[in-house]
């Protein structure tokens, strides 16, 4: 008998998420766990257009959460959690990109541009929230659209280097 289908966000309800949502690698042997209060309460999280995030989504935008290390926690059932270290960034810092060997699944990525922070991969969670902006929107593909409520950056979505591309508004 076939599965029957069990990704449709809208069957998790966000009040089961208020203190922590947990999402799974493909082939279920690396669980994540982000335990924050209220993630869903506002935007959280941001979309990702840079070349390396598209190749390890296998897609043209990759949904990242920046969360504190400590508030994430990472159970590698089979020992499968691997890290590719990637020296080809714009920054000139590796990028430490995690992953599940079994399937590919991407799981996290660490930069020492962010001290004491992962970048979580978000596909693997049964809900992703809104996110707060969109980075390396000026390398969109020309037939993607805005999201509404999305403001996007051209490059930087966050600091001080930031530049408004377009609002998202509603
Ligand atoms: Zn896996």
């Amino acid at each position: 008998m076939p599965n029957q289908p069990t990704g449709d966000p809208k069957q998790h309800d966000v009040s089961t998420f208020t203190d922590s949502i947990s999402g799974s690698c493909l082939c279920g042997s690396i669980t994540v766990t982000l335990n924050e209060k209220g993630l869903f309460d506002k935007p959280r999280g941001h979309l990702c257009h840079c070349a390396n995030c598209r190749k390890v989504a296998g897609s043209y935008v990759a949904s990242n959460m920046l969360m504190d290390e400590d508030k994430v926690k990472i159970d590698d059932r089979d020992g499968t959690l691997k890290t590719y270290e990637d020296k080809h960034t714009l920054s000139g810092n590796p990028v430490y990109r995690s992953f599940c060997g079994v399937d590919g699944n991407p799981v996290q990525s660490k930069t020492a541009l962010y001290p004491g922070k992962v970048v979580i991969k978000m596909g693997m969670f049964p809900r992703i929230p809104q996110p707060e902006a969109e980075g390396f929107g000026s390398h969109k593909h020309p037939w993607q659209g805005q999201h509404d409520g999305v403001p996007s950056y051209k490059i930087k979505w966050a600091g001080p280097e930031k530049e408004l591309m377009s609002e998202g508004t509603l």
